[in-house]
């Protein structure tokens, strides 16, 4: 830390990504990524753009926009979009939380709830998860903080059902309650559908998974306009143009391609279930996951056994070191052909193992 760092982030414990790793070729399971390029015209729209890189992009994103609103059946002054949806819940942290309404977020969750609490000096409460990792509803009931679900969570992959976010928005009128769907497209259920009727309520998503646009960095969010046009007061205090051209028109050409993404989605979900069953068979507990991801724990090999195993193998799974979770790797759906590298691998492991 240099002599100039402000003390106001001294103590400030920056968010880990996953590894990128450059020296080797990886099975790359370990940053939920799609296995799956992008569509054809994505990368000829990204093309195109890029013979205008001269001009700014447009700071109202309204292409964008427009076709998110029809997507989602809501009103382009409902959505906002971002560079990456990381943004729209730092936007929303900094519009939504203070010392008068603290933030509430379980403690088996995105990493990046508490670095933003913490990087916006808002205070925090990190509510425990239940013992068979689900979140229990009555926790959030009336709590009177602003609410952050990630719905389906994560690392987990577990979802809580609507009519329980439903009860939560209810009994929090005057907070905000902000619904993170970075994975619903694996499966779950999303919260779009309740924006018309609950002021309080902001529904995040993501083109980093199901669409196969991590790179590009673009998230979204609805909500009805007037939290929209709070957001759009802090990004327009930050930074206007956070949406390059190529980002915003391959966002364009991917929603004009969705019936690709969503077969994509399907695909995924078939592996998921072949690499759950064959992981039960091996003596694995796997969380009942709705997206594009498992966490899972061997009941014979420890997580970090596993995760450093593999590493060696040419496999690169994700493991965390929270006690409550060191026994799990959380593990990407890829392609089937990715899928049986993986099990042929935790065979391996397996046999050397039991020697
Ligand atoms: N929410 C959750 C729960 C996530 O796991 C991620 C991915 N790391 C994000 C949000 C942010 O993803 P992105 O910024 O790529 O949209």
């Amino acid at each position: 830390m240099s002599r100039f760092f402000s003390d106001k982030f001294a103590s400030l414990t920056p968010y880990t990504p996953g590894e990128q790793p450059k020296e080797r070729q990886y099975v790359k399971l370990n940053t939920n990524e799609s296995p799956f390029a992008p569509s054809v015209s994505v990368l000829e729209a990204v093309q195109k753009e890029c013979g205008k890189l001269q001009l700014y992009s447009d700071p109202e994103c309204v292409a964008l926009r427009r076709e998110l609103a029809a997507v989602y059946g809501v009103t382009p002054q409902q959505v906002i979009v971002t560079n990456g949806s990381d943004e729209i819940l730092n936007f929303a942290f900094m519009a939504f939380a203070d010392a008068k309404h603290p933030l509430a977020f379980a403690d088996i969750t995105y990493g990046f709830y508490p670095v933003f609490a913490q990087l916006n000096g808002i205070p925090y409460e990190e509510i425990p998860l239940k013992e068979d990792f689900s979140m229990d509803p009555s926790d959030y009931i009336g709590i009177g903080k602003t609410v952050v679900i990630a719905n389906p969570n994560a690392p987990t992959g577990m979802a809580m059902p609507l009519t329980d976010i439903e009860r939560i928005l209810q009994s929090n009128p005057d907070n905000v309650v902000i619904v993170d769907e970075a994975y619903v497209d694996f499966g779950g259920e999303s919260a779009v559908s309740l924006v018309d009727r609950y002021e309080n309520l902001l529904v995040t998503q993501t083109f980093s998974k199901s669409r196969s646009m991590a790179g590009a960095r673009l998230g979204f969010g609805i909500g009805n306009e007037k939290l929209i046009a709070d957001l759009n007061t802090i990004r327009y205090s930050t930074n206007p143009y956070n949406v390059n051209r190529m980002t915003e028109a391959a966002g364009v050409a991917a929603l004009k391609d969705n019936a690709y993404y969503m077969e994509n989605c399907r695909t995924i979900m078939a592996n998921r279930a072949y690499t759950t069953e064959a992981l039960l068979a091996m003596n694995f507990e796997v969380l009942p996951s709705v997206t594009n991801f498992i966490f899972a724990k061997s009941s014979e090999l420890d997580g970090e056994y596993l995760y450093r195993t593999l590493k060696d193998m040419g496999i690169l799974v994700r493991h965390f070191t929270k006690p409550r979770i060191r026994d799990y790797i959380r593990i990407t759906i890829g392609t089937k052909d990715q899928m049986d590298v993986l099990l042929d691998a935790f065979r391996e492991i397996r046999k050397e193992n039991s020697k």
